[in-house]
């Protein structure tokens, strides 16, 4: 590799990237690669509100650089990039992220509460969902005034389309005799975003949470303590133990929201990759962790010893990679 780091020189034998022109001078250099890309992101359409989720206001709302995931614009766009990327020799298959609705940290709070456009209403009455009920739900939510029963029938609809697009993108990926695998959200948040693993398992070969228990930066959507920390200020309607049941992860250790952003245990962590892999009972469990966490290496060993043979890494930076010394 550059910087005169070989990363094989740190166990790691296997190369997730999203860019193809290095996929050659990896394999020579022994590496498995597997190509990643994004689910609805906009790319160039960005600028073009026509492409955007719509809140339960009806604005447009831009999450995680992406618009609405059940636009056929985007969803044909996305297939045809897998399928391309699926042309790259010498490739073990396609990883792909993003592949949700939006969470709490993917952009500003209105752009959790989509996606109430036109194509979706649409697809909801294909589905058999009922959309009002749907938005009811989700106005329900956000007016800190939660009607149960609507909520749930929001987050099956998000999960239902995410599952039907998914089952799209395996399809092609394993048509071409490779293997489907996606970044999916930590077990405890994945129901908030459309990602059900037990739906997914049957669909996917790779299954990877990704489990940033302590993300440091700034932003940081998908990430556990960021995630966990806001659904904690955006619902403070509940009581810390009633969101410890709800996400199945013991927030009652924190005083506040902000206590929970410093970071979540390596305990939980690791229970949230064995909850993943309970779930995900068809497919290979590969939790993805941040590389830039302190605790990264006792991490690794606990699953380690917990029989996990595949760990994945976020992301590769060489002031970081000593962090595995
Ligand atoms: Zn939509």
């Amino acid at each position: 590799m550059d910087e005169g780091i070989r990363l094989s020189d740190y166990g790691i034998h296997t190369v997730i990237t999203g860019n193809t022109s290095v996929v050659p001078r990896l394999k020579e250099e022994g590496y498995r690669v597997y190509l990643a890309c994004g689910a609805f992101s906009l790319g160039s359409n960005r600028g073009d509100e026509s492409f955007h989720a719509r809140d339960i206001n009806g604005s447009p709302q831009v999450w995680f650089g992406s618009g609405c995931p059940n636009d056929k614009r985007l969803i044909s766009s996305s297939l045809e990039k897998v399928s391309k990327l699926c042309e790259t020799p010498d490739i073990e298959g396609i990883i792909i992220d993003g592949a949700r609705f939006s969470s709490l940290c993917s952009g500003p709070r209105n752009s959790f509460y989509t996606c109430f456009c036109g194509n979706c209403e649409r697809e909801a009455e294909r589905l058999s969902f009922d959309f009002e009920k749907i938005k009811r739900g989700a106005k329900s939510l956000y007016d800190k005034a939660p009607d149960k029963d609507a909520i749930e029938e929001w987050l099956r609809f998000r999960s239902a389309c995410v599952t039907g697009y998914l089952g799209e993108f395996s399809r092609i990926v394993r048509s071409r005799g490779l293997e489907a695998g996606a970044f999916l959200f930590s077990p405890s948040i994945a129901p908030l975003v459309g990602q059900n693993y037990r739906d997914l398992s049957p669909l996917l070969d790779i299954v990877s949470p990704m489990v940033y228990r302590a993300y440091k930066q700034k932003e940081g959507p998908a990430c556990l303590n960021h995630e966990l920390a806001a659904a904690a200020d955006e619902f403070n309607f509940v009581s810390l133990r009633e969101l410890s049941d709800l996400f199945g992860v013991d927030l009652t250790v924190f005083c506040s929201p902000a206590d929970i952003l410093s970071g979540l245990s390596t305990e939980t962590a690791v229970s949230e990759c064995e909850r993943a892999r309970d779930l995900s009972t068809d497919s290979r469990a590969m939790p993805i962790l941040d590389l830039n966490d302190s605790e990264i290496k006792s991490i690794i060993s606990m699953l380690r010893e917990r029989d996990f043979k595949e760990i994945s890494l976020f992301l590769y930076n060489k002031d970081y990679i000593s962090n595995l010394l």
